[in-house]
C-alpha cells in the first residue's frame, strides 16, 4: 500500500493520486478503474449494428443519443479521464432466488430491484468520492452518472479493467460475477488509464444463450431487447406479444436468468450497502398479494424503489401475465374476472389472456379427472 499523500503538490503525482482515489473509493464500497474517454472502435461499431438491426425496440433514445454514446466528451467537454465504478447489490438472502422462480404462485422481481433505487445510492457515493478528492487536493471538474445519461458503461468499465463483457452482454469480473451496478465520473484529472480487461472469459460456455427463457440472446454478445423480459416488463409500454407471454413465467419486474445461469456468478459478492436491503419481502411475495395492491399501496410500497418507475398500469399488466402462467386455480380465475371492469384497456387485454390461460388449464384438468382418474 502506498503511503497516503499529504500535500497538494504531492497530488500532482497522478499515478499515486489514482491509487489514493482507489483506496477512498473502497471505503465507500466502490471498486473503481480509470479509462480514457475514447470508446474503442469495435464497441462503437457494435452499437451501430445493434441499432441498425432494430434490436433496441422502442428505446428510441438510443438512436437519438448515439453520437454522445460514441463520444462521452459531448457530455462534459473537459473530460480527460472517466472513473468507472462498480457497486455490489447481491443479497445473501436471495439464495432463495431459484425457489421463487420455480414457485409460479410467487412473483419474481429482479434481484437488483429489491431495495432502494440504485440510481440515488450509487450517485450519492460517486458524489462523496468527488467531494473527498476535492477536500484533499482542491477543486476539479467532475460529473457523476448512474444510468442517467447516454454512456457506453460496459465498454468503459471494460476499458477501466473492471471486467470483461460476456456473451450475455453484461460486464463480468472473475472475482465478483456480474451482480453489481455501474456508474461513472467524468472528470478533468489526467489520471493514468488502467489496463483494459484483455479477453472474454466465457470460453465455450453458452449457458446464457440456451437458458434465456425467451431466446432474446440471439447470438453471443447480441440481445434482441424486443424479446428480453427486462425490456418487456420495465421499458416497454404496450401490449406484450402473446407468443412471449407464456415464456415469461412469473417474472413481473426484470429477469435475471442470464446471470443466474452464468458460472462466474458463483463469485458474486454480497452487498455491504444497507440501502439495498430487501423491502416488503419483495423477493418472495405471492402474486395474488401483489395483485391486490391498490395504486396507493403500490406507490407507498415502492417509494424510493426502482420498481416505482414503471407505474401502476405496467405493474398490473406484468402481474396479469404471471397469473395467467400460474398453476390453475379457481381463486386466481375469480380474482382476474373481478378486476376486468375496473382495469384500463391495456391491463384488461392482458387479464383476458390470463383468464383464457387459466380456463384452458382448468379444462385440461377436468378432462384428465374425467377420463383417467
Ligand atoms: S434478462 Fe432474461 S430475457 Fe433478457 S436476455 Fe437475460 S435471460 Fe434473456
Ligand atoms: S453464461 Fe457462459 S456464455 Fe454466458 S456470459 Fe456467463 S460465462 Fe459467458
Amino acid at each position: 500500500m502506498n503511503t497516503p499523500l499529504k500535500t497538494k503538490t504531492e497530488y500532482r503525482d497522478y499515478t499515486r493520486l489514482a491509487e489514493q482515489i482507489r483506496q477512498w473509493a473502497q471505503t465507500l464500497e466502490l471498486t473503481i478503474g480509470f479509462a480514457s474517454p475514447d470508446i474503442p472502435a469495435h464497441h462503437r461499431q457494435q452499437l451501430s449494428d445493434w441499432l441498425a438491426a432494430g434490436y433496441h425496440g422502442e428505446m428510441t433514445f438510443f438512436t437519438r443519443n448515439q453520437a454522445t454514446r460514441h463520444d462521452p466528451t459531448q457530455l462534459q467537454p473537459d473530460t480527460l479521464c472517466i472513473i468507472s465504478a462498480r457497486l455490489n447489490y447481491w443479497h445473501q438472502e436471495s439464495a432463495s432466488t431459484q425457489a421463487t422462480l420455480n414457485n409460479t404462485n410467487l412473483g419474481y422481481i429482479s434481484r437488483y430491484a429489491l431495495g432502494r433505487d440504485y440510481h440515488k445510492v450509487l450517485r450519492q457515493k460517486l458524489k462523496q468520492l468527488c467531494q473527498k478528492i476535492e477536500t484533499e487536493m482542491g477543486a476539479f471538474s467532475w460529473r457523476p452518472f448512474t444510468d442517467s445519461a447516454p454512456i457506453m458503461e460496459h465498454a468503459l468499465a471494460e476499458q477501466a479493467g473492471l471486467g470483461f463483457i460476456g456473451k450475455n452482454t453484461l460486464l463480468i469480473h472473475p472475482e465478483a460475477g456480474s451482480t453489481f451496478f455501474l456508474g461513472e465520473i467524468l472528470c478533468n484529472l489526467p489520471l493514468p488509464s488502467d489496463k483494459p480487461s484483455e479477453k472474454c472469459g466465457c470460453g465455450p460456455c453458452t449457458n446464457c444463450l440456451t437458458d434465456c427463457p425467451t431466446g432474446a440472446i440471439i447470438a453471443p454478445f447480441t440481445v434482441d431487447a424486443r424479446r428480453c423480459i427486462s425490456y418487456l416488463t420495465i421499458e416497454y409500454d404496450g401490449s406484450i406479444d402473446e407468443r412471449l407471454r407464456p415464456l415469461m413465467g412469473n417474472r413481473i419486474y426484470g429477469c435475471d436468468d442470464c446471470q443466474l445461469t452464468c458460472p462466474w456468478n458463483k463469485f458474486s459478492q454480497p452487498t455491504q450497502t444497507d440501502d439495498f436491503a430487501i423491502r416488503h419481502q419483495l423477493d418472495q411475495q405471492p402474486l395474488l398479494t401483489l395483485w391486490q395492491w391498490s395504486e396507493a399501496t403500490f406507490l407507498a410500497k415502492t417509494e424510493g424503489s426502482p420498481i416505482r418507475r414503471i407505474g401502476y398500469e405496467k405493474w398490473r399488466r406484468n402481474i396479469a401475465i404471471a397469473l395467467g402462467n400460474a398453476p390453475q386455480s379457481p381463486e386466481i380465475l375469480l380474482t382476474l374476472k373481478q378486476a376486468l371492469a375496473t382495469s384500463s384497456e391495456l391491463v384488461k387485454e392482458h387479464i383476458e389472456w390470463a383468464i383464457n390461460q387459466q380456463q384452458t388449464s382448468l379444462r385440461s384438468i377436468a378432462i384428465i379427472n374425467r377420463y383417467y382418474l
